[in-house]
């Protein structure tokens, strides 16, 4: 008899997301348990219970999502989580804290149907927010140039650090955008532009954009007013506006869905997978487009 499928959601906030709950039962999980404020030292029991109770031929329909909106706390549940298989007895598992790399994987996805990400330069701006952060290492894991930017430069030197010790030989250089001076530094010369900041905070304006004569991609993470990129509409999906491809929040969201949809599908196909920011975008790859 094919075992129901079964998801244990790990959460560090004080509740578990009910968006992940809903996107893992239209991904067609048949039991989800949900925990909320997981800590890493909870993580080991709970990890048991999945581990022991089915054969390990049967393992392949209990899954693992790590989620809540610290990144940092969610990559310390999938160490945790990951220190506790050994042998056969495993489950997959996958990380999507802060939904960071679902969103990183559709922005990326969607400045490679309009550029050869190898050799290309891209700026990511507000680098160092979890998205940001995700999407600056898959398009350096990509052979992309990418500048970070942020409004600190430590901080966006600190996540250029933080990339280089995951993707070997990465070009990465930090940018200050402290003012709009900034915001030109950091798109000169590139082509993709993936603007990550802050609900409703502009990071680039119209003028700021119009003097840069290599871009040709502008994505926009922000839904909320203003556009993070003025004259982006928050629907826009591969709409040309002046010469540029333009991508809104929700013009990427539909396709961050499909991707967080067909990794939870994913989980239950074997027993040993660990989805994280480099799978969930092979992932997103593989969709039909
Ligand atoms: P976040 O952590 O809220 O902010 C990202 C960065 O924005 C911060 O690290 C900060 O960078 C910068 N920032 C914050 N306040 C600012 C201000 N007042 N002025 C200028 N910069 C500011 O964002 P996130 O969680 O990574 O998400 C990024 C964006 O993606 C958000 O707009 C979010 O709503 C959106 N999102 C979209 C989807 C989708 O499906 N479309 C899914 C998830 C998230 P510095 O301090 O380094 O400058």
């Amino acid at each position: 008899m094919t075992k129901r499928k079964i998801l244990l959601q790990f959460d560090s906030d004080p509740h578990a997301s009910v968006f992940d709950a809903v996107v893992a039962v239209d991904a067609g999980v048949d039991q989800l348990l949900q925990y909320s404020e997981v800590e890493p030292t909870e993580v080991r029991e709970l990890v048991h219970g999945a581990m022991f109770t089915r054969g390990p031929q049967d393992l392949l329909n209990t899954a693992i999502f790590i989620g809540g909106s610290n990144v940092s706390a969610g990559e310390e549940l999938l160490k945790q989580v990951k220190a506790c298989f050994f042998g056969p007895l495993r489950v997959s598992v996958l990380l999507d804290a802060n939904g960071a790399n679902t969103t990183a994987a559709a922005a990326v996805l969607a400045a490679a149907k309009h550029v050869e990400l190898r050799g290309a330069t891209a700026a990511v701006l507000a680098g160092t927010g979890p998205v940001g952060q995700q999407a600056a290492r898959l398009l350096a894991r990509q052979g992309a140039k990418v500048h970070v930017a942020s409004r600190s430069l430590d901080k966006a030197k600190h996540v250029c650090g933080v990339i280089q010790q995951l993707v070997a030989g990465a070009e990465l250089t930090p940018v200050e955008t402290r003012t709009s001076e900034g915001a030109t530094a950091a798109i000169k010369g590139a082509q993709i532009v993936i603007a990550a900041g802050a609900a409703g905070v502009e990071l680039l304006s119209s003028d700021a954009r119009a003097g840069s004569r290599a871009l040709r991609v502008a994505i926009d993470l922000n839904a909320v007013p203003p556009a993070g990129i003025a004259g982006i509409d928050v629907m826009d999906k591969a709409k040309e506006r002046d010469g540029l491809i333009c991508y809104g929040a929700i013009g990427v969201g539909g396709t961050k869905m499909k991707i967080h949809r067909a990794a939870i599908q994913r989980l239950f196909t074997a027993n040993n997978l660990v989805l994280d920011a480099e799978e969930v975008f092979a992932i997103g790859q593989e969709l039909p487009s």
